[in-house]
């Protein structure tokens, strides 16, 4: 047999529909709320930040909601993502185990993202919006949205965290040759930002107070929406393709997943390739275990508590009761960047609150340890956040060389990480630190939850 398979699948086997995981839940998960009344949110709270389409999808309880053309039509210039058996890699492991990923980094930005920049900026534009605002940490998101605005005609500009706006001058090429503009957060061109500077002149910014800025900004400007590129129940419904498109391609292959695994930032590539087959287990029965993996540093499952709080540092989005660390909870500068954030998407810590799904956490060494092994088998570069989702591949691969089983281990490669060479020269250069999260910092954050009469 061949050493490289590949499942590829035509183009018109692109999802007409995404898929929603609210419709199939055991119990559904609890509502956004206002943060000066305490009450659930309206669609009018809302609409200051968000087109009608996008409000809608966020508070659907539908199964499937449709993938409007033009979406689908963009989607086709790198959909279906490949996925692949990575024989190279078992066999470097010496595992029964069988190891299938998913590789979202065929995409213009080399992620997942656009999966949902796409619909997005599709939306936004379909109801007048004229430019978009948001925020981004490594710069993945806002390459993405900066791709996507391009497209359909909407100015974008982007709130890059200070340090990475710093370290990754690539990606923010990346941004403006897209045509979106970039801006170091925190900045002086909004109160969020100003505000934060005059305490903390030399801040190296977080994505909370980026997303402050970009929210502040779609507020205040009646042409100006506002775009998240993760932890949101409409983001996880567009990253639904990912999933929807591996079962078929499992499927193809005449395999069945018995672990799937991601890694987990805000939680969206995760729920992308995690819910559609969960979704399944809930409708049909099934033993599939789902397993969400986030850094050491920013452990917001494993470590943090599940309470409504804020999605920013400044206090100005709704509430969202999410696993988090505390909105002003600022992670170590690990180089997994779109994995520094203090909260977990509400749908995803719903789930993990009711025991159907697992999470783990782990240091960034050994991530990158584990990408390597990747890269020299498979030929890819992960970035550095997929790292993680391998270095729990790996693991329950050695799990099954110990026990002698043959499990089938799927997982999501995110994306590649080409725009991230720095990390790779600083851990080939043994220059990487591992930073667990700082108790003390921690204890801090959690202390300022807001007081919300919670269920
Ligand atoms: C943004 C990003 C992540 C983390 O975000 P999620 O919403 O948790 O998926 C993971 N991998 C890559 C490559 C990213 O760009």
């Amino acid at each position: 047999m061949s050493d490289t398979v590949k499942y590829l699948l035509p183009e018109d086997r692109i999802p007409k529909n995404w898929y929603n995981i609210v419709a199939d839940l055991p119990e559904p998960p609890a509502p956004i709320l206002h943060p000066g009344t305490g009450q659930p949110v309206g669609p009018d709270d809302l609409a200051p930040l968000f087109p009608t389409e996008l409000i809608m999808q966020e508070v659907c309880a539908d199964r499937e909601v449709e993938i409007p053309d033009p979406v689908r039509d963009v989607y086709k210039m790198w959909r279906p993502a490949p996925l692949f058996r990575a024989r190279r890699l078992e066999a470097a492991l010496d595992t029964p185990a069988k190891i299938y990923y998913k590789y979202e980094g065929v995409s213009p930005s080399g992620s997942h993202k656009p999966n949902t920049s796409v619909p997005q900026a599709f939306y936004n534009k379909e109801e007048g919006t004229k430019r978009l605002s948001t925020e981004t940490g490594a710069g993945q998101w806002g390459s993405s949205l900066a791709f996507a605005g391009n497209l359909f005609g909407l100015q974008v500009d982007v709130f890059m965290v200070k340090i990475s706006y710093q370290q990754k001058p690539y990606r923010r090429a990346l941004m403006e040759s897209f045509g979106a503009r970039c801006v170091a957060s925190p900045s002086n061109e909004t109160d969020s930002g100003r505000h934060v500077l005059s305490e903390h002149p030399d801040s190296n910014g977080s994505l909370g107070i980026a997303i402050s800025e970009a929210v502040e900004v779609a507020a205040k400007n009646d042409d100006t929406k506002y775009a998240l590129g993760s932890v949101l129940n409409h983001v996880l419904l567009h990253q639904s393709v990912i999933g929807l498109e591996a079962m078929e391609q499992m499927e193809i292959a005449g395999d069945h997943p018995d672990i799937v695994i991601g890694c987990a930032g805000g939680g969206s590539n995760f729920a992308g390739l995690a819910f559609p087959f969960l979704g399944r287990q809930l409708r049909e029965g099934g033993n599939t275990r789902f397993i969400a993996v986030e850094p050491a540093a920013c452990p917001t499952m494993t470590r943090g508590t599940f309470a409504y709080d804020f999605g920013d540092t400044e206090h100005l989005t709704p509430l969202v009761k999410m696993h988090t660390l505390g909105s002003t909870f600022v992670p170590e500068g690990i180089h997994a960047g779109g994995l520094r954030y203090h909260g977990m998407s509400p749908l995803v810590s719903h789930v993990y609150d009711l025991g159907l799904i697992e999470a783990r956490a782990y240091h960034q060494i050994e991530c990158f340890k584990a990408g390597l092994t990747f890269a020299r088998s498979e030929g890819i570069i992960p970035a550095p956040e997929a790292t993680h989702a391998i270095r729990a591949a790996l693991a329950e691969a050695e799990a099954c060389k110990v026990s002698g089983e043959s499990k089938t281990i799927l997982f999501n490669l995110s994306g590649h990480g080409h725009f991230d060479m720095q990390a790779y020269t600083d851990f080939l250069g043994d220059k990487l630190e591992d930073h667990a999260h700082n108790e003390a910092d921690l204890k801090q954050a959690l202390g300022g939850l807001p007081d919300v009469a919670a269920e």
